[in-house]
Order: structure tokens, then C-alpha cells, then sequence
């Protein structure tokens, strides 16, 4: 082949290889998050709505939840690189929403230990339909390559890893936000990710366990982090605050649609009008809200 061309090709295969880094942010020592936007999945989504972002130590690196495309999980794969050679050690999937897993796949030849709550390889393969399906439709050519790929190390309870000079401890939950949540904790910074556990600003959706996500809040409250990751949202050191908010959005919703349900007033009304009051200060409001509504109407209807 002559010369020329084999450059030429080298270069073309080189940019579509090469992702652009995705923009992170330091926000401690060794901690490093991606925001993403709030948007909805069915409008405009590219997989790139939840915060996602990697943990570096002394012998390699942790990625916290992967993104919502290959393409995606290639971008962030990128930034780890603008960071660090060290070796990508493992992948921990925080759930099964596919904003927080389908960037799995970029890491692949770094073979890493793919980590996730003790239920969530179940409620991968339950979804991979459905998921694969929506997400095809949603995204079209920006969700290309993009696959679910399971945890090869599943936790029961707890856990930790050790990246070299820093633990991080995984908890596995009860059904909350989904039946599969885990959170992590960075010892040396006490930086906590909490996975959708903890939504800032973006209205909280429900999926797991509701009743039981509103028990385990007094809880993940006393987990002894300085910050927080939200799942969505900025990272922030009043997360605390932060959950008693996420708790007074659930258990206002939760009274308006046992009022609706005791005064007989049906699904489709009540959506107009439980939890409106909680409205100010979340994202998307509308459309999640009424979506928890078509959730736990017909659950409270048979307590
Ligand atoms: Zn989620």
C-alpha cells in the first residue's frame, strides 16, 4: 500500500477510535466526577444525563458508574487516561438504570472486575430487552456497540477494594431506588457516591422499593461522608440536607395519593395534583412525578 494512504487510514481509524475526554472535575483528592444534564430519556437523550466518574490510587483506578452508551463510557475512558496509566482495576455499577451502565462495554480490554449489587445481574438480564430496544430508539447511532455487561463480583452486603493507598467500601441495599442499589465510600477523602439513592434537583424517580427507600434515608444519613455524589446532580457537603428534601418530596406524595385513594378519587386525577405542592426547586417535575404517581397509586390502593 503506498505510504500516503496507509497514513490516511491510520488517521481516519484513529478518529473515529479516539473519543473526546469527557470534562471532569477533581472534587477531591483523587476523586473525579462528571455532571451530567438533566434531561429526559425519551427527548433528546444521549446518554449522558447522570454523574458518573472514576476513583485513583496507588496501584489503579475504580470507574463509578460507566454512562449511558459505549460512546460515552469511551469519552470517560479518555479522561481516566488524561489522569492516569495506571490500570483500570474495576467497574462498579451503582444500578441497573441504563444512564448509569451502558458505558460497561469501553472498558472491556482494560479487564477489569465488574462490580455491582448481588441482584443486579438479574435485573440487567430482566431488562436487556426492553433496554436495548428503548435506548436503540432513543439515542439511533450515538448508542452503537453499547451492551449490558454483567458484575463479575457480586455483593451480598458489603464489600471493599483496594485501589492502593485507599479502600473503597460498597454497600449492597435493600430495594429502594431499584432492587439492586449500592453505594461506595472513598475512606481517604470520606467521599460517598450514592448512586440514585440521593437525587439533587432532578426529581427523584421511584423503580425499586418506595416505602422501604424512605425507611433506609435515616440510615444512608449517618454513612460518615464529608461529600456526596448524587446520582443526579451536583456533588455537594450538605448531602444530608439533601436527603431530608428528597424524604419530604416521598412522604408529601405518599399522603396526597392516600388522601386521593380514602376519598375515592381515581389514578388519572391524582396525577394532576399529588406531590404538585413539592414542585419548586426539582427538574422535570411533570413528567417524573406523574410517572411515581402511576407507581404507587395502585400499591397504596391495597394497603
Ligand atoms: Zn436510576
Amino acid at each position: 500500500m503506498p505510504r500516503l494512504l496507509s497514513v490516511l487510514l491510520l488517521l481516519c481509524f484513529a478518529t473515529v477510535v479516539r473519543a473526546e475526554p469527557l470534562p471532569m472535575k477533581e472534587i477531591s483528592a483523587g476523586v473525579f466526577v462528571h455532571q451530567g444534564i438533566h434531561e429526559e430519556l425519551d427527548a433528546g437523550y444521549h446518554g449522558d444525563i447522570c454523574n458518573i466518574g472514576f476513583v485513583v490510587g496507588n496501584k489503579g483506578v475504580a470507574v463509578i458508574d460507566s454512562g449511558g452508551s459505549l460512546k460515552i463510557g469511551r469519552q470517560l475512558r479518555e479522561a481516566i487516561r488524561k489522569v492516569t496509566d495506571l490500570p483500570i482495576l474495576f467497574v462498579i455499577n451503582t444500578h441497573v438504570h441504563p444512564d448509569h451502565i451502558f458505558g460497561n462495554a469501553a472498558f472491556r480490554e482494560d479487564h477489569p472486575v465488574y462490580i455491582g449489587h448481588a441482584r443486579l445481574a438479574d435485573a440487567m438480564e430482566r431488562r436487556r430487552e426492553t433496554y436495548m430496544r428503548n435506548n436503540t430508539a432513543w439515542m439511533g447511532e450515538a448508542f452503537a456497540g453499547s451492551e449490558i455487561i454483567k458484575p463479575t463480583l457480586a455483593v451480598e452486603k458489603s464489600h471493599e477494594i483496594d485501589l492502593g493507598g485507599r479502600i473503597l467500601s460498597l454497600v449492597a441495599w435493600p430495594p429502594a431506588h431499584t432492587s439492586a442499589d449500592l453505594s461506595v465510600l472513598d475512606d481517604k477523602t470520606a467521599t460517598l457516591w450514592t448512586g440514585d439513592l440521593l437525587f439533587i434537583e432532578r426529581t427523584p424517580s421511584m423503580d425499586g422499593d418506595t416505602l422501604n427507600w424512605l425507611k433506609l434515608i435515616p440510615q444512608l444519613k449517618k454513612i460518615p461522608a464529608k461529600l456526596a455524589i448524587p446520582g443526579h446532580g451536583p456533588v455537594t457537603d450538605q448531602w444530608q440536607a439533601a436527603f431530608d428534601r428528597e424524604q419530604r418530596y416521598f412522604e408529601v406524595l405518599l399522603a396526597d395519593i392516600r388522601k386521593n385513594i380514602k376519598s375515592g378519587i381515581p389514578m388519572e386525577k391524582a396525577m394532576d395534583s399529588a406531590g404538585v405542592s413539592e414542585k419548586n426547586g426539582w427538574v422535570l417535575f411533570d413528567a417524573v412525578n406523574r410517572r411515581n404517581i402511576n407507581i404507587l397509586y395502585p400499591l397504596l390502593e391495597w394497603e
